[in-house]
């Protein structure tokens, strides 16, 4: 993806008249009609987790500048109040280990009162931090949870389970309503488990997500070595309930169930990109860490937003050219050649 795509950009080109365009709402829209409204923001690479099929190896650092706070809230502020951002969720990385993050969002909820505002995290810091989070203004939390089995859960991810439930707990006491738990299912590790996951998260008041490997990045082949399809994961889960899809919400992404027996109900989840590409509804788009706009997770291509700050604020012109300009590109079923890893994309 080029930057010179702008220099075409009727913006650059038709001057003052046009720039009190951008006071109105221009919603980020692509060439198939699908409306770019849910941004995942990543806000550091660094994670405190070595999941195999996340970050088989050591993560060498961006020789990129890191975004600082400013620039994201200027970015997250102007898509918000021009662009129909609706969607915001901070992810990593883990973003917990963004020293700022408290103050962050506290900051993105000022300049955007509206804006739904999630974060995905690995949960292992969320007991002493939940109630910051919550009080800063953060609405929803997904946490990743892919075994409550402690050594299975050190093997896939070299961390302590206990301190993720732990968390868990801590962000009901903080008044958050139930997390939803992100489980990555791989052939080996905890397919065989699923059932017994369901029933613990459905104890708990959670709903509960299963997620298909993505062949993304260094562990590309590993998740291709280890995937469980969609059918598999069902069938696994309806040896224990009876399950009734849910009509699913726009941009939505997970196929969701109503899942009971004798003993209990709740909501389960499959998150299946592979099985079952929902690319047609993607209303997503991510900035990475450094500052790299990718408009699909399945898809190397990318720019950088770096530049828009050359001049120290924001230049939205810039800005919006630059995101027009790549979301153009964005393809109706991701590619499948995704080189850069999850832990940069997160997730
Ligand atoms: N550190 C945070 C966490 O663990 O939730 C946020 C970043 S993590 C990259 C975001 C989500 O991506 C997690 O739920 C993780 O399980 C999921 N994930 C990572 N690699 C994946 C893969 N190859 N396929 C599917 N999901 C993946």
């Amino acid at each position: 993806m080029k930057a010179d795509a702008c220099s075409n950009h009727p913006e650059a080109t038709i001057g003052p008249a046009v720039s009190l365009s951008v006071l109105e709402k221009h919603p980020i829209t692509d060439t198939h009609g699908r409306t770019i409204d849910h941004l995942r923001l990543s806000v550091t690479s660094a994670c405190n987790l070595r999941c195999l099929y996340c970050r088989p190896g050591a993560c060498p650092p961006s020789s990129r500048a890191s975004l600082t706070d400013d620039q994201r809230v200027d970015l997250v502020s102007h898509l918000y109040s021009h662009r129909g951002l609706r969607q915001l969720r901070l992810t990593g990385g883990e973003p917990l280990l963004h020293g700022s993050i408290v103050d962050l969002i506290a900051r993105i909820r000022d300049a955007a009162p509206d804006l739904s505002l999630a974060m995905t995290t690995n949960g292992l810091r969320l007991a002493e931090m939940a109630r910051d989070l919550r009080n800063a203004g953060l609405d929803r939390l997904n946490v990743s949870l892919d075994t409550i089995d402690p050594t299975r859960y050190r093997t896939l991810t070299g961390g302590c389970v206990d301190h993720v439930i732990g968390g868990l707990s801590a962000a009901l006491d903080a008044g958050f309503p139930p997390p939803r738990i992100n489980t990555v299912v791989l052939r080996g590790h905890n397919d065989d488990s699923l059932a017994d996951l369901a029933e613990w998260a459905i104890d708990r008041g959670f709903e509960i997500r299963f997620l298909e490997a993505m062949p993304i990045g260094q562990a590309a082949e590993f998740n291709r070595s280890r995937f469980v399809p969609e059918q598999r994961i069902l069938r696994q889960i309806e040896s224990r309930y009876l399950l009734r899809p849910l009509p699913s919400a726009s941009g939505e992404t997970s196929t969701r169930f109503v899942a009971s027996n004798a003993r209990h109900s709740g909501v389960i989840g499959i998150i299946a990109p592979l099985s079952k590409p929902f690319c047609g509804q993607c209303r997503r788009m991510r900035v990475t860490a450094d500052g790299l706009l990718f408009p699909c997770l399945l898809d190397s291509r990318h720019i950088s937003l770096s530049q828009c700050w050359e001049r120290r604020s924001l230049d939205t012109h810039l800005a919006d050219c630059l995101i027009d300009a790549a979301i153009a590109e964005k393809g109706l079923v991701g590619s499948l050649e995704q080189r850069t890893g999850m832990i940069k994309l997160g997730g």
